[in-house]
């Protein structure tokens, strides 16, 4: 598979090597996936291991090309299929906020209450990004996404890993039909989470090859500028 090679070769990009990338922020607006096309759904999504969770309630904003790329991949859908947009902007701040409180929640956790603060920390990273690594979603390029037919979520399988090599035979043709709809209008996936899809940051401007990012982070305080 042409693709897969394709985004191996990428799968090991630091996060210091993201944090670092040069960013020239071009501005351009956020708008909302909601009512952009019929076959966009936009709907949130929580974690099962975390019973409250801080649900950013900015998850149906991105950039305007993001949305007019989604709106390519919508209409080249099989017909009865829709594309779930579980989040794509997400403020570092809201990002600290979770963090912080999967961070409480596990450290009542009677299993870890022996581990230390970067023990447990460790753990929470693998459920939460870190907000003070890359946060990707903050940049208004990232999506959250998958793939329903007729109501129901097409089966892609369990595991994280894009290109797992456990997938059985339907997983792998369903996961193929998600990564060649987002690949075709020019998003790059970030191989350890199948669902996540960037475009015009720093992920995918280093994988592009690109001198720098078009967007950079937005800040809660400064997104009515964005708006
Ligand atoms: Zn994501």
């Amino acid at each position: 598979m042409k693709l897969e090679k394709r985004h191996k070769m990428f799968q090991y990009v630091s996060d210091k090597k993201l944090l670092a990338f040069p960013v020239k922020e071009c501005g351009e607006k956020f708008v909302s996936v909601k009512d952009l096309h019929p076959k966009i759904v936009s709907r949130k999504k929580k974690p099962r291991e975390i019973k409250r969770w801080v649900v950013s309630s900015y998850g149906h904003l991105v950039r305007k090309t993001v949305a007019k790329k989604l709106i390519r991949i919508a209409e080249g859908l099989p017909l009865g299929m829709k594309l779930i947009v579980t989040d794509g902007y997400r403020p570092i701040e809201i990002q600290r906020r979770m963090f912080r409180g999967m961070m409480k929640v596990f450290k009542k956790k009677k299993k870890y209450r022996k581990l230390r603060e970067d023990e447990i920390k460790e753990k929470v990273r693998k459920l939460c990004a870190d907000p003070d690594s890359y946060t990707y979603h903050s940049t208004g390029g990232v999506v959250d996404v998958y793939l329903e037919k007729d109501g129901k979520a097409i089966n892609i399988g369990t595991a994280k890993n894009t290109f797992d090599k456990r997938l059985g035979k339907e997983a792998r043709k369903n996961r193929g039909i998600l990564i060649r709809a987002m690949s075709k209008v020019g998003f790059v996936n970030y191989i350890h989470e199948w669902w996540h899809w960037c475009y015009g940051e720093s992920l995918w401007a280093s994988i592009n090859k690109k001198r720098y990012a078009i967007y950079g982070s937005v800040h809660l305080k400064n997104l009515k500028k964005f708006l």
